[in-house]
């Protein structure tokens, strides 16, 4: 009865597949500041409890006999923990395919000789900017000479340079030069990810949302580019869902491909999932992954599309979208189980008209950005921000 109340009366269900995924926020330790960061903005309450290797070690055995096959390594900071070659060197022996997620940070010759020989499979670095001043301005950290350094270490050891480039109103113009430095640095890849508004970003967002135009330009520029004769590097265009009039099918689907599990062991169906409520995620140390993908109540809580409220419920296109975003939904509305409200068919489709009209606001500028530092979370917890978080159903 206690655990039904907790999670909305939803009991278990059977419909699960197999998580394909497995995502390890292994710390939110990060030396980086970015003012984009998708962490959730209390993480300086989850840098003191985080797992340790044996318990790591355990996370990819038990996701692994449940099917997982990809492991992400992200965070914060991966490198800032000294046990990841050793965390490495386990997923290679249970045949995972990995990625590590970094800033750069922490990165030098000997330690990613010592990944690549503990199997690490693929690195995918992040890039701000061309210009040093938009690199160390949206970092908060002087960064910019690290991650040329970090990209060239890993071209020579034979990896796919994979380069992930998160673009909001400062860098956005800048696109042809971006994708110019890439081909340069013999990226094979790279993914041009509008920001999309969650932890960091939302408290940001009226300062980092691009115009309209903007956006609309990036994407020209961007398919010019593909076109060129002779490219051979893959772009990833992420269209910023607050300029489409349908959501995105988020995570692919609630508890149906991805597990994420977090630096303090919680097993979470999408990074910002904590927002939402009333629903009790399982944690490791207490409750096998088994149980937590197949049997917890909040992994079942969105799958299927019982939960569906109208006008998703008997929408004809419910199969592409699930009713988008469940986070969003909440953050931005107050109701996990509605629509996302950047669906035009959602009675709410005007907070998100609303918020692009705010971010065009010339006054907006003049207000601070801010940053994620362990400082600025202890505020934000503490309830500091309330007024800029007002519009906010929870806290990102
Ligand atoms: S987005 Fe920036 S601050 Fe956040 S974890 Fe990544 S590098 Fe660190
Ligand atoms: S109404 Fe719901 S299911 Fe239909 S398109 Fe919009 S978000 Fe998707």
């Amino acid at each position: 009865m206690e655990i039904d109340q907790k999670n909305n009366g939803v009991s278990a269900a059977t419909t699960a597949t197999q998580p394909l995924w497995l995502l390890a926020e292994i710390t939110y330790q990060c030396p980086l500041q970015c003012a984009f960061c998708y962490n959730p903005t209390d993480f300086d309450k989850h840098t003191q409890n985080e797992l340790d290797t044996e318990s790591w070690i355990k996370v990819l055995r038990q996701a692994r006999d449940l099917g997982a096959a990809q492991l992400g390594i992200s965070g914060g900071e991966p490198l800032l923990r000294k046990d990841i070659e050793e965390i490495v060197i386990e997923a290679s022996s249970l045949g995972y395919y990995s990625n590590l997620i970094t800033s750069g940070a922490g990165m030098n010759e000997k330690r990613i000789d010592a990944l690549k020989d503990g199997g690490l499979d693929h690195i995918q670095l992040s890039m701000h900017d061309i210009t040093e001043e938009i690199n160390n301005f949206i970092t908060n950290t002087k960064t910019f000479k690290l991650k040329q350094k970090v990209a060239a270490m890993i071209k020579d050891r034979g990896y796919p340079m994979v380069l992930n480039v998160v673009m909001h109103r400062y860098n956005i113009d800048h696109i042809q030069e971006i994708l110019e430095m890439a081909e340069g640095l013999g990226a094979d890849y790279i993914e041009l990810a509008n920001t999309q508004y969650y932890g960091w970003s939302l408290v940001n967002r009226d300062q980092l949302m691009p115009k309209k135009e903007q956006v609309e330009n990036a994407l020209k520029v961007t398919n010019k580019f593909r076109e060129r004769p002779g490219n051979k590097m893959k772009i990833f265009f992420v269209v910023p869902d607050y300029f489409e009039d349908r959501p995105k099918k988020c995570m692919n689907g609630w508890g149906e491909v991805f597990m994420i599990v977090t630096a303090n062991g919680d097993v979470l169906p999408c990074h910002s999932a904590r927002v939402i409520p009333n629903l009790e995620f399982p944690n490791v140390n207490d409750s096998p992954l088994k149980g937590a993908w197949y049997d917890s109540p909040a992994f079942n809580k969105f799958r299927g599309d019982d939960w569906m409220q109208e006008p998703c419920r008997s929408c004809s296109e419910k199969e592409n979208d699930l009713g988008g975003c469940r986070c969003q939904a909440l953050l931005l509305t107050g109701n996990a189980e509605g629509a996302d409200p950047v669906c035009s068919k959602s009675p709410d489709r005007h907070i998100i008209d609303q918020a692009i009209k705010d971010s065009q606001n010339p006054g907006v500028e003049a207000k601070p950005i801010i940053f994620r530092t362990n400082a600025n979370s202890k505020k934000i917890d503490k309830g500091d921000e309330k007024d800029r978080l007002a519009k906010f159903h929870a806290t990102p």
